[in-house]
């Protein structure tokens, strides 16, 4: 297993994480299996956002052995009404349905306290003006969560939350699909008919909230990282062509700020799927030619960080110096963190002579020679 830093909390995150979603038809020994599955293998991060009491309680049993290996996101907002799971900013309700989230979880505290899925902008704002962040800013003096994340599937809002300062981390739905979908306030548009027209390209309001999460050090975890499945079927893609999960995840992992991919599994096959991730041979986790090949080359002009187009004749690692480049190009000036990482390169983008040897190796027809004059003045 390999780690990376969730942004500002400075926690080591599992690439590979537990999105717990789906263990709601499992027995307690099922999600066990599943726990210990994911520890022997390195994983150290699971998502609990389910309101169901048997849900939490089963997965409570599952991690207690283990509890202090476990870095947790917690849902503040998710709640269990009446048989039902409602997510609410109700405070009459809240409170009660996070100590019972900790009851169940069989823990006094979560290391990453999410405040629940936020896809409106005026739902965002009001929650941060209110009793709603009030309360959540209690819980962390409590000591009851030690971080405070969100939970999100619509760019506009994370980008909020990215300048707000008090969100350290967000959880966020990305995969090769939505990332060339404009935003919007109801998930249901992502997973409705895909129209040409709306895979045009890569959106520029996510581009951006990438580029923000990096420059301002707000780390991200995924979710829905196969579009709910339809990704890994030729029949539901919207490329026309399936994915591998492998190739999912590396394409998650490979968008700036992105720290771990929490694969919603539904058994201990899938785990054990996800998990394979990690040892994948690179030309295996390759989603370039399966994107770059698809009926719509939604991607043509766009880095899309694939490394492709390596080896460079001079040594230039260049789908790092893109995302770089990338970033840098999404702000008026060169942010501090963009700017020092890309001075530690060993060879940057003023070595390239221009021999546009890696431009025939780019499945998406990114003009690199052009791109590295451009970033080596960016950058000098
Ligand atoms: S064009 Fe530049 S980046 Fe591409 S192989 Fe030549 S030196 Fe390397
Ligand atoms: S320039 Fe092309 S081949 Fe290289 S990383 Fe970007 S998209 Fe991939």
């Amino acid at each position: 297993m390999r780690y990376r830093t969730l942004g500002k909390t400075g926690l080591q995150v599992s690439e590979i994480g537990f999105g717990a979603e789906w263990i709601g038809d499992m027995d307690a020994e099922e999600v066990r299996a599943m726990a210990k599955c994911g520890i022997e293998a390195g994983m150290n991060i699971v998502d609990c956002w389910m309101a169901d009491p048997a849900v939490r309680s089963a997965l409570g049993i599952a991690i207690e052995p283990e509890r202090d290996k476990w870095i947790i996101q917690g849902h503040v907002g998710s709640t269990w009404q009446d048989g039902q799971y409602v997510r609410t900013r109700d405070m009459a309700v809240v409170p009660a349905a996070f100590e019972d989230l900790l009851e169940r979880l069989r823990t006094d505290h979560v290391e990453l306290g999410m405040i629940h899925f936020v896809d409106a902008v005026q739902e965002f704002k009001d929650i941060m003006a209110g009793p709603f962040y009030a309360y959540v800013q209690e819980l962390l003096e409590q000591g009851k969560i030690e971080h405070v994340g969100l939970s999100t599937h619509n760019p506009d809002v994370a980008q909020l939350a990215a300048e707000d300062g008090r969100i350290e981390m967000i959880m966020f739905s990305i995969n090769p699909a939505f990332d060339l979908m404009p935003a919007t306030e109801n998930i249901d548009d992502y997973f409705g008919d895909y129209a040409d027209e709306s895979l045009a390209g890569m959106d520029p309001v996510r581009a951006k909230l990438y580029a923000t999460c990096e420059a301002n050090n707000v780390g991200i975890t995924v979710m829905k990282p196969f579009a709910g499945g339809r990704l890994l079927d030729a029949a539901t893609s919207p490329f026309g062509v399936a994915l591998t999960p492998a190739q999912c995840i590396h394409y998650c992992l490979t968008r700036p700020a992105v720290a771990s991919v929490m694969a919603g599994v539904q058994n201990l096959a899938q785990m054990q799927e996800a998990l394979a991730y990690v040892d994948t041979p690179a030309e295996q986790l390759d989603y370039a030619s399966v994107l770059a090949g698809a009926q719509a080359h939604a991607y043509y002009g766009q880095c899309t960080y694939c490394g492709h187009c390596a080896p460079c004749v001079k040594g230039i690692n260049i789908a790092l110096v893109n995302k770089y480049a990338d970033l840098a190009e999404m702000h008026d000036s060169v942010p501090e963190g963009v700017g020092q990482h890309y001075r530690e390169l060993d060879v940057t983008a003023a070595d390239c002579i221009g021999c546009g040897d890696c431009e025939a190796r780019c499945p998406f027809g990114v003009p690199i020679a052009e791109k590295m004059a451009r970033t080596a003045t960016l950058f000098a």
